[in-house]
């Protein structure tokens, strides 16, 4: 999967509509002192599921709205928009809206709502955009996605946590959270089957 193109709206410093095109090959984000290049990386993880307001830098997830400043009102939402192309990569749940090898994510968050994803124009839940990233090696946590200061975590990473980065690589990152799904599903059903007995036993 190649991620083409970035559109931010009202996300952090980015007021106006913004958006980026993103040639293959590895990019980098250069410019002055808070011209707002993390801002830009924080964009992608945020459309990809970050979860945490604290890697965003923020206390709460609506940080990520434009805060206003002396001369600009704050602004009521913020959206960041994903375009990628797939690839001809298979999009785990989305086998109607993933025709074609165009895929766009769009997230968004509004004052006191939180934040909806979109996939292909379809309402989808934050837990499928992860599953859709991390089927194709990457997501808010991918080790492709370098800020500051980010080499140096990774030659102190712990062995753990860099077999995740392998894993990850690997593409198969999402099996994880699938096998989580199954291990709940097989508790439950146990559960059922036991009373079943239970009930059973009762009626001899
Ligand atoms: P440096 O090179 O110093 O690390 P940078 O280019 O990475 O800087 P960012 O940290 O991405 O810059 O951007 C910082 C700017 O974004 C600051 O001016 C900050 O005020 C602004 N900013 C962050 N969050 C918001 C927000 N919610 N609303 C408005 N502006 C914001």
């Amino acid at each position: 999967m190649q991620i083409k193109r970035l559109r931010l709206t009202g996300f952090k410093s980015f007021v106006e509509p913004t958006e980026l095109r993103i040639e293959p090959g590895l990019t980098g984000v250069v410019g002055p002192n808070g011209c707002g290049k993390s801002n830009l990386l924080e964009a992608i993880r945020w459309v990809m599921g970050e979860s945490s307001p604290k890697s965003m830098r923020g206390g709460g997830m609506e940080d990520v709205i434009f805060a206003g400043t002396s001369q600009r009102p704050p602004r009521d939402f913020a959206e960041v928009a994903i375009h990628c192309d797939t690839e001809g990569g298979v999009v785990a749940g989305l086998s109607d809206a993933s025709e074609g090898r165009e895929l766009e994510i769009i997230r968004r968050i509004e004052r006191g709502t939180g934040s909806a994803y979109r996939a292909n124009g379809r309402d989808v839940r934050a837990k499928d955009v992860a599953l859709i990233f991390a089927d194709a090696a990457t997501g808010a946590h991918s080790p492709a996605l370098v800020s500051q200061g980010k080499i140096a975590n990774v030659i102190a990473a712990k062995p753990t946590d860099r077999r995740a980065m392998l894993e990850e690589a690997a593409g198969i990152a999402g099996l994880h959270v699938r096998r989580k799904d199954a291990e709940q599903k097989l508790r439950a059903t146990e559960t059922n089957l036991t009373r079943l007995s239970e009930i059973v036993a009762d009626m001899e």
